[in-house]
């Protein structure tokens, strides 16, 4: 890879291995294992395996490797371990550095796993977590104590869109020693700047944008060389949460085009959002990309765009929500997001159904609050559909 190669580049063409058939489109090595041409060879490559030798696909495998090498020149950062699922990576992030004794401050307005890993199986080991508005600056530095191992948070939340100052929440915690890790799924890879802005480690679903076509279950942990492959690999290749060689040359293909999708799913997004201000039906439409967000200028500053979700809030309540989505004819009701397809989702009777009404509230996540994934449609079918689909709801 050249160095100078800007990001489109990057992304058709990093962490390319070409076997002895030199082929265009990268090759799926459907192979669990490797031969070694001697005993001698095998015992040199148990001993240490360079870049490009593999042991078995738990630890590695040429396509996985392939797909890491190229969403770390996406992010900026030094290495990447590719993983089953978005929440292997979260979980692996977490659990890989921690121990019974430390803590752990988080945001409080996480992705329902995410939240079930902090609340309930990270605890169960003997790690104390305290959980934070993560828009509150003056809560971080409060919560964060000498013993204080990491920091957690989605840099965007899921599914109110409240944006979190990633770097002054990455200055209060290195001043404490604390590691950042970030659940950057909201942002994309394509917006973010979080190793730029300090981050130690940026954890993807790469379900969702990467993939950006519905098809594949994954994930991947960024960071430095040191944690990726000094704290996270271990954990990873021995609890057996690395990602398959199909999944991986899924995920390849859709960076080639993620600069291309996201970016136009950003621009749709923004002329939905506005045209849909003032809208009768709604009390709000959320989008962080929109002038009328609270945190617009700390989204141009450190994203430029303001991602590829809106969140429509609806006057009427569940009964309204409910109206709006069944009167969809190109938008579907499902609960994937960053997909090609426009996806709408009822977050508090579906993803976010278990948690209690009090902490539903606190998190913005009303009745009557509907999340949309914003696809690759045309633009004026999509304004077109949600605007005829509010009417009928109102
Ligand atoms: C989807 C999602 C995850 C989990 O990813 P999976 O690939 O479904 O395991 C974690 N965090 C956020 C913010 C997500 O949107």
């Amino acid at each position: 890879m050249s160095e100078t190669w800007k990001r489109r580049t990057r992304m058709v063409h990093s962490g390319s291995r070409r076997s002895q058939y030199n082929e265009v489109s990268e090759a799926i090595f459907l192979t669990q294992g490797f031969v070694y041409d001697t005993a001698e060879a095998a015992e040199a490559r148990f001993i240490k395996a360079g870049p490009d030798e593999f042991i078995y696909a738990r630890y590695g495998n040429p396509t996985v490797a392939m797909f890491e090498d190229r969403i770390a020149a996406l992010e900026g950062a030094e290495d990447a371990f590719a993983t089953a699922s978005g929440m292997a990576a979260v979980s692996g992030a977490l659990i890989s550095c921690l121990r019974a004794g430390d803590h752990v401050v988080s945001a409080r307005a996480l992705f329902g796993s995410c939240l079930y890993v902090l609340e309930e199986i990270l605890t169960r080991y003997g790690v104390e977590v305290t959980f934070v508005d993560g828009t509150d600056l003056a809560q971080w530095q409060a919560a964060i104590r000498p013993e204080t191992k990491a920091v957690f948070f989605e840099s965007i939340a899921n599914p109110t869109l409240e944006v979190i100052d990633v770097a002054a929440v990455t200055e209060i915690a290195h001043a404490a020693g604390a590691l950042v890790i970030v659940d950057n799924v909201f942002a994309t890879p394509v917006f973010s700047n979080a190793i730029e802005q300090g981050v130690d480690v940026v954890v993807y679903s790469a379900t969702k944008h990467i993939d950006g076509q519905g098809r594949a279950l994954g994930g991947v942990v960024l960071g430095t060389r040191d944690f990726i492959r000094g704290t996270l690999e271990p954990y990873m290749k021995h609890t057996g949460g690395s990602m398959s060689p199909f999944t991986a040359w899924v995920m390849l293909k859709g960076l080639e085009t993620i600069d291309l999708r996201v970016n136009a799913q950003a621009d749709t997004a923004l002329a939905i959002a506005d045209a849909l201000q003032g809208h009768d039906a709604l009390a709000r439409a959320i989008y962080p990309g929109h002038p009328s967000h609270a945190q617009h200028d700390l989204v141009l500053r450190d994203m430029g765009k303001g991602g590829t979700v809106v969140a429509l809030d609806l006057k009427g309540g569940q009964a309204a929500a409910f109206r709006f989505l069944n009167a969809l004819e190109i938008v579907v009701i499902s609960n994937n997001l960053g997909d090609a397809k426009s996806i709408a989702t009822h977050p508090a009777t579906t993803t976010h159904q278990r948690l209690p009404a009090d902490q539903k509230a606190s998190l913005g996540i009303t009745p009557g609050l509907v999340r949309l994934s914003v696809g690759l449609e045309d633009r004026e079918d999509l304004i077109a559909d949600i605007t005829r689909a509010l009417d009928a709801a109102d």
